[in-house]
């Protein structure tokens, strides 16, 4: 039933490869400032930059002017790897070593809960700690509710050993819907809470890609993209290209084996799915163990030698079956694309029921990352 022509590659097995192209990413940031014209640019590269590589997409980005990420420890690994220039915290410190470590890194730090408070109170010494004080306008995630907002805000604009100016910010849960209405009432809230202050408005940050693709008045004084910088769309029908971005990451794999499989043969687990027809059947060293989505259906587009071909059968862990009757000229040792120049990682994600972010953070330890 198998085998009229499968072969095997002359490079024996090799595994699955990112190819990052930095300049994209530099692009991409151009692409930011020409939407946000007066605000400046904190690049997010939480996440290992989104599955990108967080040192050498610091550097692709170093015209940014600053950047983000989630956790202290993404923070120190950027400095241990010379990364100079302002970073955020995003989720902030959780003791007082770690507050300690960011004042003498140089590192800011967003202050959302009490317990964060209590920990700055109680610090007496070391270099000041630069903070970003977090609105909750609606996400009912992180950040101080409006109503608690100024006094915290007051306490620690008072304390010494708090750098000047403090910045505020919030975080929206809908930028991506085109109806905008849920952003315009985050939007209301948090200038209400900046009212209540008094005085000059402070340095204020609420935008990530989303609103900074559809809500030019949440601009602000710090936009904080991370998605679109990588060169895919956060709106929910959206695609990269229609915002002039390029995809950073391309996603290809080896083919290891290419073969005819007669009408009828089932393919894969479960034999979910079944040739329609005696035909040419593809197979490419990619699973969902190095992150490629196992959800992804029967259809789901690849690219094989720049002509699409779709997925035949169940995603397995190191492994897809291609359908391979579009492209006769198919090899074993041609790379098959999954995502990037090409496919956007849009398609996949829609197409897998999921979002971009997660296919692009979740690529596994097996992917090679290559960059230039
Ligand atoms: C991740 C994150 C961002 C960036 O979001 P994108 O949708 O990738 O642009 C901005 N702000 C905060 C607080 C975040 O956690």
């Amino acid at each position: 039933m198998v085998a009229a022509r499968e072969r095997s590659t002359a490079e024996g097995w090799a595994g699955p490869t990112a190819r990052i192209d930095l300049s994209a990413l530099s692009r991409n940031l151009a692409a930011v400032r020409a939407l946000a014209r007066t605000s400046r640019v904190l690049a997010v590269v939480k996440a290992d930059a989104y599955g990108h590589g967080a040192v050498r997409a610091a550097r692709a980005l170093s015209e940014a002017d600053g950047l983000a990420v989630a956790r202290v420890e993404e923070a120190l690994a950027l400095r241990r790897a010379g990364v100079e220039g302002a970073i955020l915290v995003l989720g902030g410190f959780q003791d007082p070593e770690s507050l300690d470590r960011l004042a003498r890194e140089r590192v800011d730090a967003v202050v959302h809960a009490p317990a964060q408070v209590a920990i700055v109170r109680s610090r007496s010494a070391g270099p000041p700690v630069r903070l970003w004080v977090k609105v909750d306008t609606g996400m009912h995630r992180l950040g101080f509710s409006p109503s608690d907002f100024p006094e915290v805000w007051r306490e620690l604009a008072a304390h010494p050993g708090v750098a000047k100016p403090l910045h505020a910010m919030s975080h929206f849960a809908s930028a991506d819907e085109p109806d905008g209405a849920v952003t315009s009432r985050q939007i209301a809230r948090f200038d209400d809470a900046l009212a209540a202050l008094g005085g000059a408005p402070p340095p204020a940050s609420l935008a990530n890609s989303a609103a900074v693709l559809a809500a030019p008045r949440a601009h602000r004084d710090w936009v904080r993209p991370g998605l679109m910088l990588y060169g895919a769309s956060p709106m929910a029908a959206g695609r990269a290209r229609d915002h002039g971005l390029r995809p950073a990451m391309t996603l290809t794999a080896p083919l290891v084996a290419v073969k005819t499989i007669e009408r009828g043969a089932p393919v894969g687990y479960g034999g979910t799915w079944a040739a329609p027809d005696t035909m040419p059947l593809g197979v490419a060293a990619i699973g969902y163990a190095d992150g490629y989505p196992r959800h992804a259906p029967s259809g789901t587009p690849v690219l094989v030698n720049a002509r699409r071909a779709a997925l035949a059968g169940r995603v397995s862990m190191d492994l897809v079956a291609i359908d391979l009757r579009g492209c006769p000229d198919a090899r074993a040792g041609d790379r098959v694309t999954l995502w990037g120049e090409g496919l956007p990682v849009e398609e996949i994600a829609q197409a897998a029921g999921t979002i971009p972010y997660e296919l692009l953070a979740r690529l596994g330890p097996r992917v090679e990352r290559t960059a230039g």
